[in-house]
């Protein structure tokens, strides 16, 4: 997709502090650090969010999961405990409309809420 911004991250078109890749799944940092750390997993393939990609690309949403539980595996990160969550539209704070799960690692995160 020609206008997405994680599309333009995939194809190296917008720089990323890139911590995992593999054929499928790419892995960055938020730009915007929300906790200690802060990583976006997302598929190479465009779809708009959880939803839409349940229907069109299910086999890619265990290609993300087994990408976190590995990177997770390879970093600190299953150690310390972490947290994966995707916003589904406007009103839960979805900015970008290609599928992405944050996930967030702190020695505390708040619990969910407004
Ligand atoms: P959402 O708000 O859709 O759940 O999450 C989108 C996330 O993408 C936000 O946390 C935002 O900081 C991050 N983001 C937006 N644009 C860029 C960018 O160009 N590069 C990186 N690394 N993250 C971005
Ligand atoms: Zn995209």
């Amino acid at each position: 997709m020609t206008d997405c911004i994680f599309c333009k991250i995939i194809d190296g078109k917008i720089p990323a502090e890139i911590i995992f890749e593999n054929e499928d799944v790419l892995a960055f940092r938020d730009i915007q650090s929300q906790a200690r750390e802060h990583f976006l997993f997302i598929h190479k393939t465009h779809q708009k969010d959880l939803v839409e990609m349940v229907h069109e690309n299910p086999d890619g949403l265990l290609q993300i999961m087994k990408a976190i539980s590995e990177f997770s595996n390879k970093t600190k990160l299953k150690e310390n405990g972490f947290r994966v969550v995707t916003n589904v539209g406007r009103n839960a704070g979805q900015s970008v409309f290609h599928t992405h799960f944050h996930v967030l690692s702190d020695n505390h995160l708040g619990k969910f809420g407004k």
